[in-house]
């Protein structure tokens, strides 16, 4: 019995809906695919990224400004710099954005720039930062540590909402195990526990969870065929140039097809993925329950 209070599927019974734009909300009907680089490395960079998916079934753009890496040697992120690529090419291209937010310091100018906060696996009980995310007016990305059990990602989430933020989405991304051919193993059962625990959108990670990019697609179709709300994939111009988690790296013409062979997918589980949304493009309205 897990004592989450406010994620509990008990304390409300409908599906959260969490809203990232008026055209994009996780928990209803439509899934939303989030793609990008894994890092934010230049202004070309990320208008190739923005003008090739928002020709496609893509809601939403990611991007690491601020990175957590294994060693302090590695890139570290372009920090603020890559925050205002990010707003350029949100604007530019009417697209949401998410990105990692790794300090109670950086909360502020995140949330200036983006429309979700990330909590990477390696910050998800970092307790004070959850808690000063409580207080963000942001929708949060919440992703399962890297061996965290459900109840400890439950109960992670439950910090945000317990400290006034109720727009949070999880994620899950792999946890780690004795295997090291896939990065990660994908927990495709926390997928279904999470649904039938709480009442909030679970998305999935697939790209951290293999580490490969030829393994990426069969695993996306499984996490929506089991579903969850959504996706982020990584995806990049030139994949092996990647500053960061190259070998996971799509293409950006992989991520259009990926996205497009989903469709079937989500329809069997009667879900949809929606149209474009990029500019000059009819709005459609996304946010409804799904039955
Ligand atoms: C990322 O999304 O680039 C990332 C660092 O993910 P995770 O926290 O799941 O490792
Ligand atoms: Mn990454």
């Amino acid at each position: 019995m897990i004592d989450a209070k406010l994620a509990a599927k008990s304390h409300l019974h409908e599906q959260t809906i969490v809203k990232l734009s008026e055209q994009v909300c996780f928990g209803g009907t439509q899934l939303v695919i989030i793609g990008g680089p894994c890092a934010v490395e230049s202004k070309e960079q990320m208008e190739t990224v923005a003008q090739k998916l928002s020709t496609a079934p893509v809601q939403a753009l990611r991007g690491g400004v601020y990175k957590p890496r294994t060693s302090p040697y590695a890139f570290q992120g372009m920090g603020e710099e890559g925050l205002k690529i990010l707003a350029e090419v949100r604007s530019r291209y009417n697209m949401p954005v998410v990105t990692e937010v790794m300090s109670i310091s950086q909360i502020e100018a995140i949330a200036a720039h983006a429309d979700m906060l990330q909590v990477g696996s390696r910050n998800m009980q970092n307790f004070d930062l959850l808690k000063a995310l409580g207080q963000a007016n942001k929708p949060i990305l919440l992703k399962r540590g890297l061996a965290a059990t459900i109840e400890e990602f439950v109960m992670a989430a439950e910090y945000i909402l317990t400290h006034g933020n109720p727009d949070v989405v999880l994620c899950e991304r792999g946890i780690r195990s004795f295997d090291n051919y896939t990065r990660n193993v994908l927990d495709l059962g926390a997928v279904a526990a999470l649904k039938q625990i709480t009442h909030l959108p679970v998305i999935v990670d697939p790209s951290h969870a293999v580490g490969k990019r030829e393994l990426v697609a069969p695993v996306a179709k499984a996490a929506i065929a089991c579903g969850a709300d959504g996706l982020i994939i990584e995806c990049h111009p030139e994949p092996e140039k990647s500053v960061s988690d190259a070998r996971q790296a799509l293409s950006l013409e992989d991520m259009v097809n990926l996205v497009n062979s989903l469709k079937p997918v989500a329809a069997a589980v009667e879900r949809n993925i929606s149209a474009e949304l990029g500019v000059g493009l009819e709005p459609t309205p996304l946010c409804f329950a799904a039955a």
